[in-house]
C-alpha cells in the first residue's frame, strides 16, 4: 500500500519547490518565507507590488526588501550540480 502524498497536496503543504527564499528576514527575523508565493500570485494578477506587500502585512522596509530583491536562481544552481554529478560518474 502506497502512503505517498499526492503531488498537489504535497505542494500545498511545503510550497513551491522551485523557490528558495529565506525563511526569515535577515535584519529583523520576521517570517517571510511563506509570503513570497502569495506576493508573486498577487503581482501576476496585476496588483501593485506596494499594495501586495501591504496586504501581506510586510510593513518594515527590511522585510519588503527581502521579497522585492529575491531572485530565483535555484534552477541555475541545479545545472551545476548535474554537471558535478556527471563529472563524478566519468572519473
Ligand atoms: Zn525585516
Amino acid at each position: 500500500m502506497e502512503d505517498q502524498v499526492p503531488e498537489e497536496e504535497n505542494r500545498r503543504l511545503i510550497g513551491d519547490l522551485n523557490m528558495m527564499i529565506p525563511v526569515r528576514c535577515f535584519t529583523c527575523g520576521n517570517v517571510i518565507g511563506d509570503k513570497y508565493s502569495k506576493f508573486m500570485e498577487a503581482v501576476n494578477k496585476g496588483i501593485d507590488p506596494k499594495e501586495a506587500l501591504d496586504e501581506l502585512g510586510l510593513n518594515r522596509y527590511c522585510c519588503r526588501r527581502m521579497i522585492l530583491s529575491h531572485v530565483n536562481i535555484i534552477d541555475q544552481f541545479i545545472l551545476y550540480e548535474m554537471v558535478r554529478l556527471k563529472d563524478a560518474q566519468d572519473i
